[in-house]
């Protein structure tokens, strides 16, 4: 078998090919194309005796997934869940080719870099490492299972990837541990990383807004829906709801050290609003961390321009904390608006609990131990994430799943979430290497041997 490199130069040249595959997911069933990556993939385990299995549950949104079989059916089982697609990119804000893939400066461009193409190609370095052995070195035999997940669809709400595949072949992924995006940003002068171990859920709702259809040239005293519905805009933009201090949030504010009154008021539900500004570009996150947010993302009214509307529609995007009902989002939504209430009526029912990890496994171990190998003095930080990835649907199924990564010093959680989906997307080579290094620590750490 011949010696291809360090897993940091494996990582670096498989996360090229990802993304150039530009498997560009805007929402639409036909587009994504993950299929283009499943090949690179087939080919880049192609003589190490890997071949997995390929699913399509929709011409062109493949996932694929291999298993390397443990030596103890007893012993725990881990898989590593990395997506394929990336979101669109505005080519126009992009200083270079954002399907390229060029390395400058040290830093590898493109769409993916850091969401998560770096970490899916990491994933298939370490276990097809994990299967070939080193040249000149005895073979790792994993006790447990390990099984690589390269999947579709996570930017659109995995119904082609990980959802199918929990409702279709759970026997493909199934596993006792998970490790997804997205972990490794520094906080605070201490050094701290940044582990996910949970998410938020999420309860859409529409708004139904009533008014009284007129004609557009006798506007006075009109009931416009479309009024109506802007002042319901307003008015929800306004909300602040309750302000809800998690374990969390409190070891993360404490993690950023900033002086003790700022500190103090970040984590006192009464007085959070006092100092949120003096949290610069963390701000959205810090409010998305400790409240139910919710955004009135779509607002539709009127269709002729002479004619007073008599009904509006309001989609409302509302990620929530643990422990918060579908009665409490009714809650919310009525106390945000008011006597509006008479004139709206709320309709949806999608409710998707938050999800969160414990930390007292072996994994959060291993983790703990392979960041101190990056950085000796470093704590692991448990983070709420405020979005969506595909270790929810691995938490509902009672399987912990953990986002994890270690990236260079440069990276802070600013930066980390500006570069996500942003434009000039990148990723430097120095977090390449923590993070792949890592990994194989930590695969072979909880698969034993
Ligand atoms: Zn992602």
């Amino acid at each position: 078998m011949p010696h291809r490199g360090t897993l940091a130069q494996q990582t670096t040249e498989l996360l090229q090919q990802l993304i150039r595959n530009r498997c560009v997911n805007d929402g639409t069933p036909d587009s994504g194309h993950e299929i283009r990556t499943v090949r690179t993939l087939q080919q880049f385990f192609a003589g190490s005796g890997l071949e997995g299995i390929v699913v399509e549950p929709h011409p062109g949104r493949a996932s694929l997934i291999v298993r390397i079989e443990g030596s103890d059916r007893s012993a725990p089982t881990l898989a590593l869940v990395g997506h394929t697609d990336v979101v669109p990119v505005e080519e126009a804000g992009w200083e270079h080719d954002p399907f390229a893939a060029e390395i400058i400066d040290g830093e590898l461009w493109g769409r993916g870099a850091i969401d998560m193409l770096n970490l899916t190609a990491s994933y298939a370095v370490v276990t097809r490492a994990l299967a070939e052995g080193v040249p000149g070195a005895a073979r790792f035999r994993p006790r447990g299972d390990l099984v690589f997940a390269a999947v579709a669809d996570e930017e659109n709400g995995s119904r082609f990837g990980v959802q199918w595949l929990t409702e279709n072949r759970p026997d493909l992924i199934d596993a006792d541990y998970v490790l997804t995006e997205s972990g490794g940003a520094h906080a605070g002068p201490q050094p701290s990383l940044t582990v996910m171990v949970g998410e938020k859920g999420i309860a859409t709702r529409r708004l139904l807004v009533r008014g009284t259809p007129g004609h557009g040239s006798a506007p006075w005293g009109a009931r416009n829906a479309g009024v109506i519905a802007a002042e319901a805009v307003t008015r929800i933009a306004r909300f602040r709801g309750t302000t809800v201090i998690s374990p969390e949030w409190r070891a993360y504010v404490d993690a950023l050290a900033y002086d003790t009154e700022t500190s103090a008021a970040l984590t006192d539900p009464d007085r959070f609003y006092d100092a949120l500004g003096s949290t610069g570009a963390l701000a959205g996150f810090a409010h998305a961390s400790t409240h139910t947010t919710i955004s009135p993302n779509i607002v539709r009214a009127g269709e002729k321009g002479n004619v007073i509307p008599g009904e509006a529609s309001i989609d409302l995007d509302i990620r929530i904390l643990p422990d918060v009902s579908a009665d409490d989002v009714e809650g919310y939504l009525r106390e945000a608006l008011g006597d509006l209430m008479d004139d709206i009526t709320i309709e949806g029912d999608l409710y998707g609990a938050s999800t969160v990890s414990p930390l007292d496994t072996p994994v959060v171990e291993a983790l703990r131990s392979a960041v101190r190998r990056a950085y000796p003095t470093a704590e692991l930080l448990p983070m709420l994430g405020v979005g969506g990835t595909d270790g929810r649907f691995f938490r509902r199924r009672g399987v912990p799943a953990y986002g994890f990564g270690v990236l260079s010093e440069r990276w802070d959680y600013g930066r980390f979430r500006r570069l996500f989906h942003g434009h000039n997307e990148r990723i430097d080579l120095d977090s390449i290497d923590l993070t792949v290094s890592a990994l194989d620590r930590v695969v072979r750490e909880v698969l034993g041997e």
